[in-house]
């Protein structure tokens, strides 16, 4: 940091010059003034030039002024240039004397050995004797010619005016000295400067190992999208999204959404979310084509500065192409299980239904094992259409103008049986009409889920209260029972498919823990949501939050 002040301007091109032309260019001042004067003799004080004193101060100056270039300094030992200022004392005061009394004034000129001597910061001491005891000997000589007949004057011009030139040494000294300090402490910070930028590269350096070293990508960007820091595996995947552009966000990128052929529109890239301020996480995408393609699990962090505002975004990538392919073909083996069930079963049910339609013609045992056989069936079956239903990726919905009112109602009535079987009030508050933007059946399957939930759930009886709550674009219902609830740990677990909490395994109640997990998938495609608010032994309240309006009709 230091350098380049000093290397500015007239220092750097003094630094650059010769050692004899940087002594003669500390002459120079005191030989232009000299030269000036002898050039003005002939002309104002002719006199002078019958004046040897003042001849030999002239002469003694060229010479000077010639040692500067003529000297080798640069190769004598300790450089003693410093000889030219103690005989500049000589030679101003043989051009003083000698051109006493006409020019008195020309004592004047030491000031320019003094400060030469002061500010070369060498020989400290002796430049301060030089400074006092050279401006004195130059007064001397016509004070000792009038000795002993001094006057007060005299004293007075031997000492006062060294006294001044010892003065200005001084003060030249003490600015140098301070000029030195405010070097020296510019050097130590450009030092330490330097020990922190080669830290700050070493732990760049460590930075970038350990990034490359983790299986994932990781890439942290600044607010315009910039990359600050990314990791080779974040380097493949701009590689396999063959990105071409300048800015990340922008540009051609072949990631594409869920259907893996929909390239992903720019402010749906991951980047361009985490810029936009969005914090996420398993924010799946597809990158690249064809064989090459790879699914990408995606998480977002905001970069804040200290006084909050957003300065960028971490963005993390996680290849999870060998889950997702599992995860694919588990689904389609259940699916295809599944449907291969569906028909011996339905097979099963129709007979078993027929055989039953005549239950006066058979013997009661076996009309009662029948009707044992007939609820298994049912059971199988409405297992396996869940199993269907969950695997099923492309659960299609079409939402339109519903009115949920109804549909509570409807969900109540055919509830009502089971509940009164329960021992269950089973109550709805819900105002009519409530209407919302939703595909009927799928939402009608959705509360008869949480409805039966509830019942199933609350094995001593109790109560069940459907509630619902409008907002200006969203539309709330809410299942609540007074059942045996579950921990609050449970309670962010229901959702997965095949959780069954412990309590309900215990109090063996039927289920295959796939009921919510297909209620929320049902309420996400309507672009809903759905929670479950529940306390051991406190009951439970499923509220699902659904659209009021659709998007705007399209012309
Ligand atoms: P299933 O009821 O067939 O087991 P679900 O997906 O509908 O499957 O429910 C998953 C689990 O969530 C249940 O096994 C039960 O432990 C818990 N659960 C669901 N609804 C309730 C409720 N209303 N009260 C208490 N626990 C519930």
């Amino acid at each position: 940091m230091a350098e380049p002040l000093f290397r500015r301007g007239p220092l750097r091109f003094f630094r650059e010059l010769g050692t004899r032309s940087q002594v003669a260019l500390c002459q120079l001042p005191l030989t232009l003034v000299v030269a000036a004067l002898a050039v003005a003799t002939p002309f104002a004080w002719p006199s002078l030039l019958q004046n040897p004193v003042y001849l030999a101060g002239i002469v003694l100056h060229a010479a000077l002024f010639a040692a500067c270039f003529l000297v080798p300094w640069e190769r004598l030992p300790h450089r003693p240039y410093l000889l030219i200022p103690v005989l500049d004392f000589l030679a101003i005061g043989l051009l003083r004397n000698g051109a006493m009394p006409l020019l008195p004034g020309l004592a004047v000129l030491v000031v320019f050995p003094v400060i030469w001597l002061s500010a070369s910061g060498m020989l400290a001491r002796s430049s301060l004797v030089l400074s006092f005891v050279g401006p004195m000997l130059i007064m001397l000589p016509p004070v000792l010619g009038r000795f002993p007949n001094l006057t007060a004057s005299d004293v007075t011009t031997v000492f006062l005016f060294p006294l001044m030139m010892l003065a200005v040494s001084l003060a030249i000294r003490f600015a140098s000295i301070n000029l030195r300090l405010q070097q020296r402490e510019l050097a130590k910070k450009d030092r330490e400067l330097r020990r922190l930028l080669h830290q700050s590269r070493e732990r760049e350096k460590l930075l970038e190992t350990v990034l490359d070293a983790t299986d994932v990508g990781i890439a942290a960007v600044d607010r315009s999208g910039h990359f600050l820091v990314s990791n080779i595996r974040q380097r493949d995947f701009r590689r396999a999204t063959r990105a071409d552009d300048a800015v990340p966000g922008q540009g051609h990128q072949l990631i594409f959404g869920p259907d893996r052929r929909t390239l992903l529109p720019p402010e749906k890239r991951p980047i361009s979310r985490a810029v936009a301020g969005e914090s996420f996480a398993d924010y799946l995408v597809w990158a690249g084509e064809g064989n090459e393609q790879r699914a990408v699990s995606t998480a977002a962090r905001p970069l804040m500065s200290e006084d909050g505002s957003l300065t960028g975004a971490v963005v993390v990538y996680s290849d999870v192409t060998g889950w997702v392919e599992a995860l694919t073909a588990n689904q389609e083996l259940v699916s295809n299980v599944s449907h291969e069930f569906k028909t011996p079963l339905n097979s099963i049910i129709g007979n078993v239904d027929l055989v039953l339609d005549d239950v006066s013609a058979l013997p009661p045992q076996v009309s009662r094992r029948l009707e044992v056989v007939q609820r298994n069936a049912e059971r199988l079956l409405a297992l396996v259409s869940d199993l269907t239903a969950s695997a099923s990726t492309a659960l299609n919905v079409h939402p339109k103008r519903t009115d949920l009112a109804s549909l509570v109602e409807t969900s109540v009535g055919s509830a009502q049986a089971q509940a009164e079987q329960a021992h269950i009030e089973l109550t709805a508050d819900v105002p009519s009409p409530l209407w919302a933007y939703a595909d009927p059946i799928r939402i009608g399957q959705a509360l008869d889920n949480l409805v039966s939930n509830a019942i199933k759930y609350s094995p001593d009886g109790g109560r069940v209260r459907i509630s619902a709550e409008a907002g200006s674009d969203w539309v709330q219902l809410s299942v609540s029972d007074t059942g045996m609830g579950i921990s609050s740990d449970d309670a962010a677990r229901v959702f997965r498919r095949f959780f069954r909490s412990d309590a309900a395994r215990d109090a063996a109640i039927p289920g295959a823990g796939l009921g919510l997990s297909i209620t929320k998938m049902i309420v996400e495609r309507h672009g809903g949501t759905i929670t479950c608010v529940s306390g051991q032994g406190e009951g439970s309240t499923f509220t699902l939050t659904l659209p009021a309006d659709g998007p705007p009709p399209s012309f």
